[in-house]
C-alpha cells in the first residue's frame, strides 16, 4: 500500500466538495445506482477480499465469509433497498395547531464526510458506513486502517472502478496522513477505533465544529447467573471470544461469576473450547492471528504478568503472531488482564460473591460497549440491566446483536452515536431539516393575535389555545379510573377556557 502524498490530501477534499456542490448526490436515483455498484464491488470480489483478510489477519476464509462479507452485503442491500424510503421527507405527526403550516422534515445530506476505519473489520467498518453516507447523499473521504494493508490496497483499487470517483475517494496512510486529513473542515466524521485516537479525532473536529460519531471499544463483561443453560452459554462465549482472534469491539472481554460457580463455568468453557476446536488451532489455522507484532507483544505481556491461574493456553508467539486461546481463572480486579481491553483470544474469569458485587464491579469501570448476561431468570436479567449502563445488552448470546435492526453504539468511554444498522446509519450522515409553510390566512385566524398592539380578546383566545393541558394533580394516587375521570375533566376545562375566550364569548 502506498501512502497518499500529503499535498494531495487537500486536493482530494476540494474535489469532493466540488462534487457535493454540483448537486449530483442529491438525486436519489444516483445514490441507488452507486449503492448497487457497491454491492457488486463486494460480491464480484469475495475471493479477493477473503485473501486480503487472510493476509492481514490470518483470518480463515469461512470466518471471513460468515462474519464479515455476508454481514456487509446484507447492510449494503438494506441501504440499496430502502434508500428512497429513508430519503423521503417525513410529515410531522398530526396536530390541529400546526397542521395549517404543513410541517415536514427533509433529510438533507450533510456534505463531505470522513470515515476512518480500524484494522479488525476492515471491510464491514468501511463499506457499511460508506453505504449509509452515500444513501444519505454525501460525498465521502475514506481512510482505511494502515494495519490491514492488503484490504486497504484492494479497496483503493476497486473503489474507483465501481464508484463515481468524484463522490468517493480513498486516502491511505498512517498518523501523518490522518493528521493532515483531520485539519480539513468535514461536515461529519465517523471514527471507529480506540479511545486514545478518538480523543485526537474529537479535538481536531472541534476546531471546525464538525459533528463526530465515535465507535470505540472497551471491556465487555459477561455476567453469568448459575440459573443459565451453562453448556450453551459456554459455547457462545467461547465462540464470541475466539471470533477474529478476539479482535472485535464487542467480543466478551471477561466473565464475572459467583465464586461458588467458578469451577463449573471453567469446566464448561474448556469443554466448549474443545468442541469448537478439536484440532489445535495452530495446526488447523481456525483462529485468526494477532494483527501485528506490537499487538502480539501487548497481549503476551498481559498474559505473562497475570496473577490468575491459566487453565488452558497462555502461549503467544510474537513471530508467527499466534496467540493461543487462553482461559484464566481467579482473576482479581487489579490484574494485568483487567488493565485494558484485551482485543485478543484471552478470557479472564473474575469470581465475585454475588450479583450485587458483579453490578458494582461493572459500575466502577467505564461504560462497556456491550454487556452480556447469561441467565434464564427474568428477575436476574432485569436487575443487571436496571443497575448498569452499556452501549448495548445481549442476553444469552454474543456478537449477533450487532446485526439487529436497532441502533448500535457505545456510551461514555465506549463512544457515542449509535450509527450501525440500517436507517440509524443513514440518519448519522443526514441533517434533519424541518420545513414549515405558513398560509396568509393564518393571520386572519387565530395567529393574527400574535402581533402588537395586542387585541385583548383575540390575545386571550390565542393564549388559551397555547395553554398546556396539565395532567391531573396527584395522578399516581388516583388509580386507573380516577385518572381517566380527571383527564376528562382537565380536557373539559381546557375546552371551556377556549370557548369562553372566543372574541364573542364571555370572559
Ligand atoms: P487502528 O490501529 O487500525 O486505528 C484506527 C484508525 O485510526 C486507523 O485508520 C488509523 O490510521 C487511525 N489512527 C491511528 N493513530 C492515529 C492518530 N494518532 N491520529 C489520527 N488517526 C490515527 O485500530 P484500533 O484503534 O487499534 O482499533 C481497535 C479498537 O477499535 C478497539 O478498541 C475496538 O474495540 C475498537 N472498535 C470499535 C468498534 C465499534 O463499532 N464500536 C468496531 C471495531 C473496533
Amino acid at each position: 500500500m502506498s501512502c497518499t502524498p500529503l499535498e494531495e490530501i487537500p486536493k482530494v477534499y476540494e474535489g469532493l466538495k466540488a462534487a457535493f456542490r454540483s448537486g449530483k448526490t442529491k438525486s436519489v436515483a444516483f445514490r441507488k445506482a452507486q449503492l448497487s455498484q457497491l454491492l457488486y464491488l463486494l460480491d464480484d470480489n469475495v475471493g479477493r477480499f477473503q485473501q486480503a483478510l487472510h493476509a492481514d489477519l490470518g483470518r480463515p476464509f469461512k470466518e471471513a465469509q460468515l462474519l464479515e462479507i455476508n454481514g456487509t452485503l446484507l447492510q449494503l442491500q438494506g441501504a440499496h433497498d430502502n434508500v428512497e424510503a429513508w430519503a423521503s421527507p417525513q410529515r410531522a405527526p398530526f396536530s390541529l395547531l400546526w397542521y395549517p403550516m404543513s410541517p415536514i422534515t427533509r433529510k438533507e445530506p450533510k456534505g463531505v464526510v470522513l470515515i476512518i476505519g480500524p484494522f479488525n473489520y476492515p471491510v464491514y467498518l468501511i463499506l457499511c458506513p460508506l453505504a449509509a453516507a452515500i444513501a444519505a447523499g454525501n460525498t465521502v473521504l475514506l481512510k482505511p486502517s494502515e494495519l490491514s494493508m492488503a484490504t486497504a490496497t484492494l479497496l483503493t483499487e476497486l473503489i474507483p472502478q465501481y464508484l463515481d470517483p468524484d463522490v468517493v475517494r480513498v486516502v491511505n496512510g498512517a498518523i501523518p496522513e490522518t493528521t493532515k486529513i483531520l485539519e480539513l473542515p468535514f461536515d461529519h466524521i465517523l471514527y471507529t477505533g480506540n479511545g486514545r485516537v478518538g480523543r485526537v479525532v474529537s479535538t481536531a473536529a472541534a476546531q471546525h465544529l464538525t459533528p463526530v460519531t465515535l465507535e470505540l471499544g472497551g471491556k465487555c463483561p459477561c455476567v453469568i447467573d448459575p440459573k443459565c443453560d451453562l453448556k450453551t452459554a459456554a459455547k457462545r462465549i467461547m465462540w464470541g471470544k475466539l471470533a477474529n482472534g478476539g479482535q472485535i469491539c464487542l467480543c466478551p472481554d471477561y466473565v464475572i461469576v459467583p465464586a461458588h460457580f467458578q469451577d463449573a463455568v471453567v469446566e464448561a468453557l474448556v469443554a466448549a473450547y474443545k468442541e469448537l476446536h478439536p484440532v489445535d488451532p495452530r495446526e488447523s489455522g481456525e483462529v485468526t492471528r494477532m494483527v501485528n507484532k506490537r499487538h502480539a507483544e501487548r497481549i503476551k505481556k498481559l498474559v505473562d504478568t497475570t496473577r490468575g491461574t491459566i487453565v488452558i493456553g497462555g502461549e503467544v508467539d510474537t513471530e508467527t503472531l499466534y496467540a493461543a486461546p487462553t482461559i484464566v481463572r481467579d482473576v482479581g480486579p487489579k490484574d494485568s488482564l483487567m488493565s485494558e481491553e484485551l482485543f485478543g483470544p484471552v478470557l479472564p474469569i473474575v469470581p465475585v460473591s454475588d450479583v450485587d458485587e458483579a453490578i458494582a464491579f461493572i459500575g466502577e469501570r467505564d461504560h462497556p460497549l456491550c454487556l452480556y448476561i447469561f441467565s434464564n431468570d427474568a428477575a436476574f436479567k432485569t436487575k443487571v440491566i436496571d443497575n448498569t449502563l452499556s452501549g448495548t445488552v445481549a442476553i444469552n448470546d454474543t456478537l449477533l446483536q450487532i446485526g439487529a435492526p436497532t441502533p448500535f453504539g457505545g456510551v461514555g468511554a465506549s463512544g457515542h452515536g449509535g450509527y450501525q444498522s440500517g436507517k440509524y446509519a443513514f440518519e448519522t450522515f443526514t441533517h434533519m431539516r424541518p420545513v414549515t409553510d405558513s398560509p396568509n390566512w393564518l393571520d386572519s385566524a387565530l395567529m393574527g393575535a400574535r402581533y402588537t398592539p395586542y387585541d385583548e380578546s383575540s390575545f386571550r383566545q390565542l393564549n388559551a389555545v397555547l395553554h398546556a393541558r396539565l395532567p391531573p394533580r396527584n395522578a399516581a394516587s388516583l388509580g386507573y379510573f380516577g385518572c381517566m375521570a380527571a383527564e376528562i375533566s382537565c380536557s373539559l376545562n381546557w375546552y371551556r377556557r377556549f370557548w369562553s375566550n372566543r372574541p364573542n364569548g364571555s370572559a
